[in-house]
């Protein structure tokens, strides 16, 4: 096989079926020893525990082309243990981390001709996730489960460059306090539609939720954490409620070691919004979008790096992380799984 005949460049954040999937099914008690499949199919009971009760989990991470020719997945490891966290929160058994990290590189390997090659901005998106197959009529676990991986090529998320975003303090609540708002689940996504929809047509790219006990404070979006730069500053939200981004947590480690920032992770009041200078969504598909403008209701907070383009901290953050990603700058230890 050779690499796919695909217009690298133009493709957009879309699902493209690819040679193989990774499949592992929990039964009695115990994973099998999972396998590559041909099948992009899934068939289960029409009573399954995630078609009636939404009991599924999922995580989301790339396959990169480096400048020097390697194919690499970005903390893959973190993607475990997270997706270990989100399942024991929905009583779901674990996938074993370290199968989970080898399952990654298996499938990418599996897929090798549709990793985008460097310099075109496209990635191998790897999409893991978990459900409950078996049948489950009273409210409980499922006693089955299905472990799946697809991988699906995605092209760069800016083209033409990265428009800052106008986004919206959300009319919903996203997570409670003491909620599911601190795992991958897909029935955080489900409520969060309607909400999107709405903001969608009010013209608004993105709702910005505050938190649920107070909606005093900022929490994140529907589905990438945020960040504000404030002088040498960079801020981020402390909150039980947030989904631990892996692109945040890797952002404040490059603040902080690469750029001579100064980290705080803390609650972050609305009211101090206006006192940032640059503010941006990061998460593994844009890595950071930034944000122009926050609208709160009748009130607008347009942030000194303007809407034309990203602003100059946000780049450094962006190119520093990007060239990292990408082979180009020194990672720090144990951030860049080679596969091949
Ligand atoms: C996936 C996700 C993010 C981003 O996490 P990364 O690990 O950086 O991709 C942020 N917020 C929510 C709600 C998410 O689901």
């Amino acid at each position: 096989m050779s690499k796919q005949n695909i217009d690298w460049g133009n493709l957009g954040f879309g699902y493209l079926e690819t040679a193989k999937s990774y499949v592992s099914d929990y039964k009695n008690g115990s994973w099998d020893d999972g396998r590559l499949t041909a099948d992009h199919t899934v068939t289960i009971s029409e009573c399954a525990g995630v078609l009636q009760y939404s009991q599924s989990v999922f995580e989301g991470l790339k396959a990169y082309t480096t400048e020097d020719g390697r194919i690499v997945a970005f903390r893959p490891d973190l993607n475990a243990s997270r997706m270990a966290d989100s399942a024991r929160r929905l009583e779901m058994p674990v996938f074993p981390e370290d199968r989970f990290v080898d399952a990654v590189k298996e499938v990418v390997l599996a897929n090798e001709d549709w990793v985008p090659p460097y310099g075109s901005g496209a990635t191998l998106y790897i999409r893991p996730y978990m459900f409950g197959s078996s049948a489950v009529i009273g409210v409980k676990p499922a006693e089955e489960y299905q472990f799946r991986i697809l991988t699906t090529p995605v092209g760069p998320y800016f083209k033409g460059g990265a428009k800052p975003l106008t986004i919206k303090i959300a009319d919903f609540d996203r997570a409670a306090p003491r909620g599911t708002g601190h795992i991958k689940a897909g029935l955080n996504y489900a409520m969060s539609l309607h909400a999107i929809v709405q903001a969608h047509a009010q013209g608004f790219d993105e709702n910005l939720y505050p938190d649920s006990a107070t909606r005093t404070k900022v929490e994140e979006t529907g589905g990438a954490n945020i960040i504000f730069i404030k002088g040498n500053k960079f801020v981020t939200v402390k909150s039980p409620s947030i989904l631990p981004s892996i692109t945040r947590r890797s952002l404040e480690y490059v603040a902080e070691h690469y750029l001579g920032m100064e980290v705080e992770e803390r609650d972050i009041p609305l009211t101090e919004l206006p006192e940032f200078e640059e503010c941006g969504l990061c998460g593994t598909a844009a890595v950071i979008s930034p944000v122009g403008k926050i609208v709160n209701g009748t009130e607008e907070v347009c942030f000194p790096s303007g809407m034309a383009e990203m602003g100059p901290k946000t780049k450094e953050l962006y190119d520093t992380l990007t060239g990292i990603q990408m082979g180009r700058i020194t990672p720090p230890e144990g951030w860049i799984c080679t596969i091949r």
